[in-house]
């Protein structure tokens, strides 16, 4: 039971396994999938992000280059250069205000087209020796020199060519473009009179693509990039900004300055870096690319200014994650239920089946044992068992009632020592010898009469079947079935009794005193012995049943034969050969012995009446002839007839008498 429920367990715990493996595995693979596809949008953000700066900074340069090519600004810008230098241009002469006048005239009306509409935040006209002539952002502030500051505006005056890119200057960082204003002469080559520059902050357009796509943009600055001019006096001021992180340039959405003030954006160094953020109960993605300046343009080895930072919110797409892979774990939940459903109810309805089986087997079994309890105990014949070492296993009522045993003198002990340890005649019975020892060594049934030996140290004979006990296709022992057959051997004997004697008289009858003489002839043909054969008639005896009647002629025969078992040893054989006809065998005995038997019989004949039933006492003689058996008589019939000779002889020389045969008188010695 135990076992079962261990493996109903192992089984469970397997299965729920695969199916937590495989759920993990899915919703793992969603995640990743996820992931995956939310990096490629944002960085295809970053290619919208950049292509738009590349436009803005594009336009910038645009429009400085329509500016430049006013003719009336070149006019103006040539009269500034001609001007004599001052290094902070305060010194350019008393002309100088008014050509500033002029040119705030010709440009104002295009600045206010371009602050308004194009988003330019800078436009600045300055000397071809970087000097500020005129900030139409700024308009009091001019006459300061840039050349050490703006390495845009350095290059763009010694370069003679329009550039642009990104450049963090005192106070602004942004896009910039410069343009070279150049004032075409007849007969020499276009001379450089001043730069144009305009400048345009990131806000307007990120906020553009804010509007146009939801997503965050923003552009952070590392902090030694940013002068300390910039942290104290950009516009507006941002002195509140975390300077350990970035200094936060521009930004659509307000969860960027959140995070910055938060903390939680670490120092950024990678090409590109992705990360997920948390902000009033939304999650965004957050990407930030490397912000290269103009001088990094010139000089690759400088690393990035800042970063382009673009975060997106993620919260649906996770939303709708989260959604499908809480179907995959409820659907694995719910293929596990119905697998360790499956499983139990199978495991549930065969072990019913089992069980069924189990039971009724139990029952057929027990059915069967009492079965065979009752038969063994029931039984007529003594049953028992033997192990493979001859002790008994097993042992029967009736065994016990024919041993006079109690099962516990018998079981586990040695069956042969027991009960089984000598022959009838009382010889030692060896173990090596007994049925049951065999069988236990080749395993063969045997059956045979034995003889067991009580309790009480009486014997008795038996029948006895040794069978091996066959066990799982092993010899483990044997059983022994026997019966008492006593009585058996009892009316054997009496039927072999009766087959061999008179029943008048109860002597021999003619058969078996043949069988007899024949056997002692043989004896004496081997062994030389002595042996005498008598031959009894009784004289007249006709007259006795003619006088007295048949049952006084009975009464006269039963007479000799009394007086026959009487007068003769024990050893001797009495038989009726016919009629009232009888004969004597008599081992051991010469012929003078048997004469003088003979003699005896004859007297005690003579000598004893028997009585009719009114009281007549009838006496009968009898003659007696007598031979010695000799080695070369080969048949009965041979002693016989000499015997019969003898008593022929006696009848005819007057009766009542005992003759020897003459054969077999011996001459007196010395005659
Ligand atoms: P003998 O002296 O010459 O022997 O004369 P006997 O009268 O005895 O003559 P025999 O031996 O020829 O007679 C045998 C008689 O024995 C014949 C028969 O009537 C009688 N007899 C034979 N068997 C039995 C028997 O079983 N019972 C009785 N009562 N008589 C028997
Ligand atoms: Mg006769
Ligand atoms: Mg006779």
């Amino acid at each position: 039971m135990i076992t079962y429920r261990r493996i109903l367990i192992l089984v469970s715990f397997v299965t729920g396994l695969i199916f937590l493996l495989a759920t993990a595995y899915f919703v793992r693979q969603g995640e990743r999938r996820n992931t995956q596809e939310l990096h490629a949008e944002i960085l295809a953000l970053r290619t919208t992000f950049e292509v738009q700066l590349a436009e803005l900074e594009r336009n910038l340069v645009n429009l400085a280059q329509i500016l430049a090519s006013e003719p009336e600004l070149i006019r103006l810008m040539a009269r500034v250069a001609a001007l004599p230098h001052s290094a902070d241009g305060s010194g350019r002469g008393e002309t100088f205000p008014a050509i500033q006048e002029d040119l705030r005239t010709v440009l104002e009306p295009r600045w206010q087209v371009l602050r308004d509409e194009q988003g330019i935040r800078q436009l600045q006209l300055v000397t071809p020796d970087l000097i500020s002539v005129l900030r139409l952002h700024a308009p009091g502030e001019h006459g300061d020199a840039l050349g050490q500051f703006r390495l845009l505006l350095e290059t763009t005056a010694r370069e003679r060519v329009t550039q642009s890119g990104f450049e963090i200057g005192r106070a602004f960082a942004g896009l910039r473009g410069a343009v070279p204003v150049m004032a075409h002469q007849a007969d020499a080559p276009p001379k450089l009179v001043g730069l144009i520059e305009l400048g345009a902050l990131l806000d307007g357009s990120i906020d553009r693509l804010t509007r146009s796509t939801g997503v965050g943009y923003g552009v952070l600055l590392n902090p030694n990039a940013v002068s300390a001019t910039m942290w104290d006096a950009f516009k507006p001021p941002r002195s509140h900004q975390d300077h350990s992180c970035c200094f936060l340039l521009a930004h659509s959405r307000p969860e960027l300055r959140q995070w910055i003030q938060e903390g939680r954006l670490a120092p950024f160094n990678a090409p590109y870096q992705i990360e997920r953020m948390h902000a009033g109960g939304r999650y965004f993605d957050l990407l930030r690319v490397p912000l290269q300046d103009f001088q990094a343009e010139l000089d690759p080895g400088r690393g990035p200014v800042g970063a382009l930072t673009i975060w997106r919110d993620v919260t649906p797409s996770l939303k709708a994650l989260r959604s499908a892979q809480e179907e995959k774990i409820l659907s694995g939940l719910a293929g596990f239920l119905l697998v360790q459903g499956l499983i139990l109810g199978v495991a549930h309805l065969s072990r019913r089946e089992w069980r069924a089986q189990l039971l009724a087997q139990t029952h057929e079994i027990s059915q069967l044992a009492q079965r065979n309890e009752v038969l063994l105990m029931t039984a007529e014949e003594g049953i028992y068992g033997v192990d493979l070492e001859g002790h008994t296993s097993f042992i029967n009522t009736s065994a016990l009632r024919m041993l006079g045993f109690r099962q516990d003198e018998i079981e586990g002990k040695r069956q042969h020592l027991l009960f089984h340890h000598s022959h009838h005649d009382g010889q030692p019975y060896p173990e090596t010898e007994c049925p049951i020892a065999k069988t236990l060594k080749d395993g063969l049934v045997r059956r045979q009469e034995e003889w067991f030996i009580r309790r009480d140290g009486s014997g008795f004979p038996v029948e006895l079947t040794c069978a091996p006990l066959i066990e799982d296709g092993r010899l483990n022992g044997a059983v022994v079935v026997f019966h008492d057959i006593s009585e058996n051997k009892r009316r054997e004997e009496a039927l072999v009794a009766l087959a061999n004697t008179d029943a008048l008289t109860g002597v021999a009858n003619r058969r078996h005193f043949l069988e007899r003489l024949q056997a002692e002839l043989g004896r004496v043909s081997r062994h030389a012995t002595q042996a005498s054969l008598l031959m009894i008639d009784l004289d007249h005896f006709k007259q006795v049943n003619d006088n007295f009647g048949h049952a006084t002629g009975d009464e006269v025969l039963r007479n000799l034969a009394a007086l026959s078992r009487q007068t003769l040893r024990h050893s001797d054989v009495i038989g009726r050969l016919g009629g009232e006809e009888f004969a004597a065998l008599l081992p051991d005995d010469d012929a003078v012995s048997a004469m003088q038997t003979a003699e005896r019989l004859r007297k005690a004949l003579e000598t004893h009446p028997v009585r009719t039933a009114d009281g007549t006492a009838v006496t009968v003689t009898a003659s007696i002839g007598v031979t010695r058996l000799r080695p070369d008589d080969r048949k009965p019939e041979t002693p016989l007839g000499r015997a019969d000779n003898a008593l022929y002889q006696a009848k005819n020389e007057g009766r009542n008498r005992v003759m020897l045969h003459p054969s077999d008188i011996v001459p007196p010695e010395g005659a």
